[in-house]
């Protein structure tokens, strides 16, 4: 007799999969197609986290109560708006199961970062992508298609995989345009990388808007990818409802040691991130020297528009050592890694031709 298959959610078995950037072959290989930082965790935080080695027995705090306190003195945030998760993706989930579910709208521009749409799905609600328009998202158009099922709306500043970034009246004038009832989440993984001026601080606009809340990470500028910890800042309802859906004890007690040992060290991580802003400034002016079109990034990565060579365009960096991110027929997101990786990939890329 068959055994029979357990009973799952029917809508499951169509969820759109999250596609990472494939491993690298072997260390040979430049991997410049996770949005990773290229350095290795500091000797300060290496040791926040062979001190806590020898505590794995132990269940860690459930509330991460020391990380709170070290990201609101940073912030200038009260601690009850702060919810650390398992990477801003957890609290992504958190933010979503709190938000929405069945016959519910969730927002995003697209293309953006490509968890959104298997995330919302999987909470059971609709997505709702909008086209970006140039590459950026387009504020205006979002604002008109807010229905009455709409319930949390992204905008991911800057954009993963374009790179580009809203500016601050474009922001206000949204957020002055979505209902109060309508969550809008401001994904800010990559803030650090940020030196346009015009580009807004999450912080600062969620402030007074008890509608909005902030994403951040300690995957990218910090360099914890492989810990998962990230957070969000949010208003008390916010927050306390993601701390109702959170997994207890999510956060790791490695992760919130090296997290706070990441802060304690923040001028010097700060300095690695500049030398990565001006290596992007670098590979920015090259490939428009060698006659890419490419837009303006505020983030750790640039967007080449390979249209439909992107996939040979992919192959051949990858025959030549260098690993980038195709998206479709569309283009190439490339993350901008140490000098001398930046430069094997510019070899590349500047000679290519379709
Ligand atoms: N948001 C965006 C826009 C991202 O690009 C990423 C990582 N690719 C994340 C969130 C997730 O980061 P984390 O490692 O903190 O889960």
């Amino acid at each position: 007799m068959p055994t029979p298959a357990p009973r799952l959610r029917a809508d499951v078995s169509g969820l759109p999969r999250y596609v990472p950037g494939r491993a690298a072959p072997s260390d040979l290989v430049d991997k410049l197609s996770s949005n990773e930082n290229p350095y290795p965790p500091l000797p300060s935080v290496l040791a926040a986290m062979r001190e806590e080695l020898g505590r794995v027995n132990r269940y860690p705090d459930p509330a991460s109560s020391e990380l709170v306190t070290d990201l609101s003195a940073a912030l200038a945030v009260p601690p009850e708006h702060l919810v650390p998760g398992t990477g801003s993706l957890g609290v992504t989930k958190d933010l979503l199961r709190a938000a929405a579910g069945e016959g519910d709208e969730v927002m995003f521009a697209w293309r953006s970062f490509e968890a959104y749409p298997k995330l919302i799905w999987a909470t059971g609600a609709t997505p709702v992508p909008i086209p970006l328009r140039d590459e950026r998202h387009d504020l205006r158009a979002m604002a008109d298609a807010v229905t009455d099922r709409t319930r949390l709306i992204f905008v991911c500043n800057p954009n993963n995989p374009t790179g580009t970034a809203v500016h601050r009246t474009e922001l206000e004038h949204f957020l002055d345009r979505v209902p109060g009832h309508v969550l809008v989440v401001l994904d800010e993984a990559y803030r650090e990388f940020v030196d346009d001026t015009d580009v807004p601080d999450g912080i600062a606009c969620y402030r007074d808007r008890p509608n909005v809340a902030v994403l951040r990470t300690f995957s990218k500028a910090y360099g914890l990818a492989r810990l998962r910890v990230g957070y969000a800042v949010a208003h008390p309802p916010v927050a306390a409802a993601l701390r109702a859906c959170a997994v207890p004890f999510g956060v790791n007690g490695l992760a919130q040691a090296a997290a706070r040992a990441c802060l304690n060290a923040e001028p010097e991580l700060l300095e690695r991130v500049q030398t990565l802003m001006s290596e992007r400034a670098k590979v920015t002016r090259a490939l428009r020297d060698a006659g890419w079109n490419v837009p303006d990034s505020q983030a750790n990565f640039v967007w080449l528009r390979t249209g439909p060579h992107t996939a040979a365009f992919a192959d051949a960096c990858e025959a030549a050592g260098v690993m980038v991110r195709p998206f479709g027929d569309e283009g190439t997101r490339i993350t901008i890694g140490t000098p001398e990786e930046n430069d094997r990939l510019l070899k590349t890329a500047g000679d290519w031709r379709p």
